[in-house]
């Protein structure tokens, strides 16, 4: 039986990652410094540890020869509206468990090592712009300091893969949505925000939303994501891949796709506020070449994540 160490479990896509890797039959020890919030984890074992520690990092790996890979997907993370208010706490925390992770997993003999890194490492673009390849994240110039350290955290992985004989697999994820991601509380992003939005508002009413709605961007449904890492850790492709996918929209597009699904009438009232990049148009040809695609359209993923966000508004009583 193979054993897999995730870290990031407690959060949204390590939490569904861990209950693939359990449906492939593996052996998984998840760390966090948190449990999951809303469904218990699948791992075999949970180890809350701080991962800005060295110790903590050894620990997660212990005893040395346990696990034949590794899924590093902790980060200090969130949507736009905390990317834009926490840069020092990104740059740092992200950072240190990145360092801490990698230097680990080296030394202590991992051979296989998974990067969760983001399309956040590429500059802004322009609607109708050519797809983007992932060599063109160079010359660097990413929009916020979360794509600054994934690169840099990219680089790292690459380096003591190199010195140290590990197969180092990187994923650029696209934003990813669906049941049990983050739908309140500061971190959440557009897709979860917007389905809480609507789920609070009463039929008729109106909603806020940042910016002005012709933002373009891929939403990839956390299955989707889930098997794209699987496939990507299991191939030989080199260096980072991007997984996202292919069908883009703009802002106002998903809205009015939430808007649908909710059975409502609501008015939409565009506001300032922390947007990001422009436009996004990834290539998926170094991903595809492992058989991946996107098998759930925005609405179809729409169509399974509005009832579990409407229903934990629910719950909490915002309704
Ligand atoms: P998430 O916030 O739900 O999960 C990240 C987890 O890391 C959290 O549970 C958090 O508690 C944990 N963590 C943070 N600091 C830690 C520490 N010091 N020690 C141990 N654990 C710690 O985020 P997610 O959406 O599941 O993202 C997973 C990975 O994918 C991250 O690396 C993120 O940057 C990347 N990513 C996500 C998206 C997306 O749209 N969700 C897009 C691009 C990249």
């Amino acid at each position: 039986m193979k054993k897999a160490l995730v870290t990031g479990a407690g959060g949204f896509i390590a939490h569904h990652l861990v209950r693939r890797l359990k449906k492939e039959g593996y052996w998984v020890r998840g760390v966090d410094i948190k449990y999951p919030e809303y469904s218990p984890s699948a791992a075999d074992e949970f180890k809350i540890l701080d991962l800005r520690h060295p110790k903590n990092c050894e620990e997660a790996l212990s005893p040395p020869g346990s696990f034949d890979e590794v899924y590093q997907l902790a980060a200090d993370m969130g949507g736009m509206g905390f990317i834009h208010s926490a840069d020092c706490e990104i740059m740092r925390n992200s950072a240190l468990v990145n360092i801490n992770m990698i230097f680990a997993a080296a030394t202590l003999g991992i051979k296989h090592y998974f990067f969760s890194s983001s399309v956040c490492v590429y500059r802004d673009m322009k609607p109708g712009e050519p797809e983007m390849k992932e060599e063109e994240a160079y010359p660097a110039q990413p929009d916020n300091e979360y794509g600054w350290e994934k690169l840099y955290a990219e680089r790292m992985a690459l380096a003591y893969g190199k010195r140290y004989d590990m197969k180092i697999r990187i994923a650029r994820f696209q934003n990813c949505y669906g049941p049990e991601g983050t739908w309140d509380g500061g971190r959440e992003k557009a897709p979860a925000a917007i389905c809480r939005k609507v789920a609070q508002t009463a039929d008729g009413g109106t909603i806020e939303v940042w910016g002005d709605g012709s933002a373009v961007r891929s939403y990839t449904y956390v299955e989707d994501m889930v098997d794209g890492v699987w496939r990507l850790m299991h191939s030989e492709l080199e260096g980072p891949t991007n997984i996202g996918n292919p069908e883009y929209v703009t802002v106002q597009e998903l809205v009015d796709t939430v808007i649908q699904i909710s059975g409502k009438k609501i008015r939409v009232k565009y506001i300032p506020g922390p947007v990001g990049v422009q436009s996004r148009n990834f290539s998926n040809d170094k991903i595809y070449k492992t058989g991946w695609r996107a098998r759930f359209k925005l609405l179809d993923g729409i169509r399974l994540t509005y009832p579990w966000i409407e229903e934990q508004v629910r719950k909490t009583a915002k309704i």
